[in-house]
C-alpha cells in the first residue's frame, strides 16, 4: 500500500498527506431533462488523502450519488475536473471499487465466485486471486461461507461479500453509495462496526455516501456536508475520535456534540435534517 501513514490509526497526527489521492475541482453536473435542466451539483471542490475515510452527507436529492458517480467515471461532469492519483477520471477505471445499496450478487454463483467475478471480467489469472478472495472473506467474518449461494446469506452477509468483491483487485479507492440503507437498524449498526474494523485493517481510501448523520460521524475521518441549491460542499469537518471505534462511542458527549453540529449545519443548508443512523430515526 501507500508509503504514507494511514490517518486511520489511533492517535495518528491529523495532517494531510502532501499529494491528495483524489482532487475534485469545481465539479458541476447539469442533467438534461424533459422538464428542463437539473443542476444536481454546483462547483464541488474536495481533496482526499490516501487512507482517509470521507463521508458525503446530506438529505436525498442533494447530489451525493451524482458526485460519487462522477468520481467513479460513470457520469461525466458538465464542469470542473476530477483527478485520481494524478490522472483525470474520464471513464470507469480499474483502480476504483464501488459498492451500492443493493449487493447485486449473481444468485447462481457461490460466495467466492461472486468475489472473483471482477477478476473474470478483467480476464486476470484466477488462481492467485482465489487465495486473496479467501483471505478477504475471512477478514469480513465469512470464512466457511465460500461455497454458499447468496440466497443462503443474510442481507448483512451479502453486503460483506460485496465489500470483498470491491476489494478483490485492490483498488486505490473504494466508493460506497448508502451501502447499508436497505438493512434493518440492528444489522446496520453491526455493519458499521464491521466496516470500521475492516477499513482499519485495509487502510483503504473510502468515500462513503450516507444520509445518516450518526453513521457518517461514526465511520469517518472527515464528514463533508453537501447542501444548498444547487448542491455544493457546505462543511468539511474532521471527526475528533480515535480508532479503533466501537458503537459505544455514541455514548460519548463529544460524539453527541459533533452530531448536533452536523445536524445544525444540514438544517441551515436545507431547512430540514435527514434521518439518523437508521430509517426509523436516531
Ligand atoms: P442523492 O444521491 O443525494 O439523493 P442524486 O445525486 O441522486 O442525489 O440526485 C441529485 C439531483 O439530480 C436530484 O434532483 C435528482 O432528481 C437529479 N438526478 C439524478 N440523476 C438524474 C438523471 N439521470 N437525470 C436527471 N436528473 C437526475
Ligand atoms: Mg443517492
Amino acid at each position: 500500500m501507500a508509503a504514507q501513514p494511514s490517518p486511520r490509526v489511533a492517535n495518528a497526527p491529523l495532517t494531510q498527506p502532501a499529494a491528495p489521492l483524489l482532487r475534485i475541482a469545481q465539479v458541476e453536473k447539469v442533467y438534461g431533462g424533459r422538464q428542463g435542466p437539473v443542476r444536481a451539483v454546483a462547483s464541488a471542490s474536495l481533496e482526499i488523502g490516501r487512507g482517509e475515510f470521507v463521508s458525503l452527507l446530506g438529505p436525498s436529492g442533494c447530489g451525493k450519488s451524482t458526485l460519487l458517480m462522477m468520481i467513479a467515471g460513470l457520469e461525466t461532469p458538465t464542469g470542473g475536473t476530477i483527478e485520481l492519483d494524478g490522472s483525470p477520471v474520464i471513464r470507469p477505471r480499474r483502480d476504483i471499487g464501488i459498492i451500492f445499496q443493493d449487493a447485486t450478487l449473481l444468485p447462481w454463483k457461490t460466495t467466492i465466485e461472486n468475489v472473483l467475478f471482477p477478476i473474470r471480467i478483467l480476464k486476470l489469472p484466477l488462481a492467485p486471486y482465489r487465495e486473496r478472495a479467501r483471505e478477504l472473506l475471512a477478514m469480513v467474518g465469512l470464512g466457511g461461507f465460500e461455497n454458499h449461494k447468496p440466497s443462503q446469506l443474510s442481507g448483512g452477509m451479502r453486503q460483506r461479500v460485496a465489500i470483498c468483491r470491491a476489494l478483490i483487485h485492490d483498488p486505490a479507492i473504494l466508493l460506497m453509495d448508502e451501502p447499508f440503507s436497505a438493512l434493518d437498524a440492528i444489522t446496520r449498526d453491526q455493519m458499521n462496526e464491521a466496516l470500521s474494523e475492516i477499513m482499519d485493517k485495509t487502510a483503504k481510501t473510502v468515500i462513503f455516501v450516507t444520509h445518516s448523520i450518526r453513521e457518517a460521524a461514526f465511520l469517518s475521518d472527515r464528514v463533508v456536508v453537501m447542501g444548498g441549491r444547487p448542491s455544493h460542499v457546505v462543511l468539511d469537518e474532521r471527526m475528533p475520535f480515535g480508532r479503533p471505534r466501537r458503537l459505544a462511542i455514541e455514548e460519548n458527549p463529544e460524539f453527541g456534540r459533533v452530531v448536533r453540529h452536523l445536524r445544525l449545519t444540514i438544517e441551515q443548508a436545507h431547512g430540514t435534517a435527514p434521518t439518523g443512523r437508521s430509517a426509523g430515526g436516531e
